[in-house]
């Protein structure tokens, strides 16, 4: 659990614990520079200036056996430019986790303290560089899974996303300002802001909300990604169609039916956004087979789970009732039928490939030869990326928490509208402006606990 006290000295490796060409020790805090000084020394022997922002080659060792760690490159970045707004020292050994570990060992001996999760940019937000909503831009940035999602994160980190609830609060504030005044200070008679003010300055706040939220569904796609679940007979092709759309050989194709019976999840960039493929065991309608029921089962599960659903059809065979059972399954779920192995002779009317999921889209596809995969690339993309709201550089949103925090302060918002228009005294109104203002400072970080700091930051790693 991160601590809000930012007195002491924190050290941690930066780079992942693995082997690497080299690897990041780092300090925050006012003892950064005089623990580097303790146990640096320049390859000449003497005790370089420090000059800020510069970096000096030279070896760590340890000051009480005289043992050299390693040799290093190391910098002092002097507050207040640095990452957290402290003294920070950053140590570049070589990449070995152990190597790192004993460095780390070293300042902790020496007085340092081991930081906890996201502590680093904990400390960036708490000393005032960045807003809790550019703070969880970082982490972010580390998970996302597609170049939308790395543009999303950093259009957030550079504050966009935080300048717009800026405006939206700037918005809410006069409103608010004059009602309080004309509450606060009732017998001295100041004059009430007319109604039709208060609502033009209500409405563009709700409009600007409205904007922002347009790009949640898409943005939370992005950074969330969807399931794509293949189900069919065994020996449809799922396998083979789901190598086809990854363009990759990693599930395992064979010829002998029903022995892919693991859930093998593969992942696709669909627009930006992140879909898992998730390949099942065939469902069938009967089956005796203990091993193949349990295939069954998870097929179901998976289903349940699914954004999208592909029904995989042998279309070299003749239907079956078995399709009719698993198609069942699916029900009203989004889903399309994917009538495969278009380059042998058609046994599978089209049309009862229709009429197996009506009204959903069918699309015929070879998945030896490619043939009418990209077709059904973009029909999976219609079916999982919405298309309305902001795309590409325009995402603002990324974060279910955000989202959840502007939907309630949308919801203030238009309580606040309803009162406005009826005839309830205006500190009705107040109060919903006031719960819209929090619920916008969550975002930021303005109104903000611990216990909710705790809860985001934990999700950091070490060292972020
Ligand atoms: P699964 O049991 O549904 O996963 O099916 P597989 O992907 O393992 O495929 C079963 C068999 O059908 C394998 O021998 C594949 O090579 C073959 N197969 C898959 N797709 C096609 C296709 O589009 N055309 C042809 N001719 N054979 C295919």
């Amino acid at each position: 659990m991160p601590t809000l006290m930012t007195t002491d000295t924190i050290v941690a490796t930066a780079t992942p614990a693995a082997d690497g060409a080299i690897g990041i020790v780092r300090l925050s805090g006012p003892q950064a520079l005089p623990l580097l000084r303790q146990v640096f020394c320049s390859r000449a022997g003497t005790s370089p200036a420090w000059r800020s922002h510069q970096l000096y080659h030279g070896g760590i060792t340890d000051p009480a056996t005289g043992q050299p760690l390693d040799e290093v490159l190391a910098v002092h970045m002097a507050a207040p430019h640095t990452y957290t707004r402290e003294d920070m020292v950053e140590v570049q050994g070589h990449g070995g986790s152990a190597t790192l570990r004993l460095i780390v060992a070293l300042f902790t001996r020496l007085g340092a303290r081991p930081a906890e999760r996201g502590e680093f940019t904990l400390r960036a937000f708490l000393n005032g560089r960045i807003d809790l909503a550019q703070a969880e831009a970082v982490a972010s940035l580390v998970t996302a899974r597609t170049p939308a999602g790395v543009q999303q994160a950093l259009g957030q980190l550079d504050g966009r996303l935080s300048a717009e609830i800026a405006a939206v609060r700037a918005l809410l504030f006069d409103p608010l300002a004059r009602i309080e005044a004309v509450l606060d200070f009732a017998e001295e008679d100041v004059p009430l802001p007319p109604r039709a003010t208060l609502r033009d300055a209500l409405a563009a706040a709700a409009a600007c909300l409205q904007t922002i939220l347009a790009g949640a569904a898409r943005g939370l796609l992005v950074h969330e990604g969807a399931r794509a679940v293949l189900v069919g007979r065994p020996n449809a092709g799922k396998s083979s169609l789901l190598n086809a759309l990854l363009e990759a050989d990693r599930a395992i194709v064979t010829p002998i039916p029903g022995t892919t019976r693991d859930v093998l999840t593969e992942s696709l960039n669909l627009d930006g956004v992140p879909v898992t493929l998730v390949d099942t065991a065939g469902i069938a309608a009967r089956t005796n087979d203990a091993v193949e029921r349990l295939g069954v089962e998870r097929s179901r599960a998976e289903i349940g789970r699914a954004d999208v659903v592909l029904l995989v059809l042998d279309g070299a065979t003749n239907p079956s009732p078995e399709d009719a059972a698993i198609a069942a399954a699916i029900g009203e779920r989004p889903g399309v039928v994917v009538l495969n192995k278009a380059d042998l002779p058609p046994r599978y009317p089209a049309a009862a490939a229709q009429d197996l999921l009506a009204a959903k889209p069918v699309c015929t596809v070879s998945a030896l030869t490619g043939t009418g995969i990209a077709a059904l690339r973009s029909t999976l993309t219609q079916l999982v990326v919405p298309t309305t709201g902001a795309a590409g550089d325009d995402l603002l949103l990324g974060n279910v928490r955000h989202v959840a925090a502007l939907r309630r302060a949308a919801d203030h918002l238009a309580a606040a509208q309803a009162t406005l228009d009826s005839a309830y005294p205006l500190d009705m109104v107040t109060i919903d402006l006031r719960g819209a203002l929090d619920a916008l400072g969550e975002v930021t970080g303005h109104t903000v606990t611990e216990d909710l700091l705790d809860k985001i930051f934990s999700t950091f790693c070490i060292g972020k």
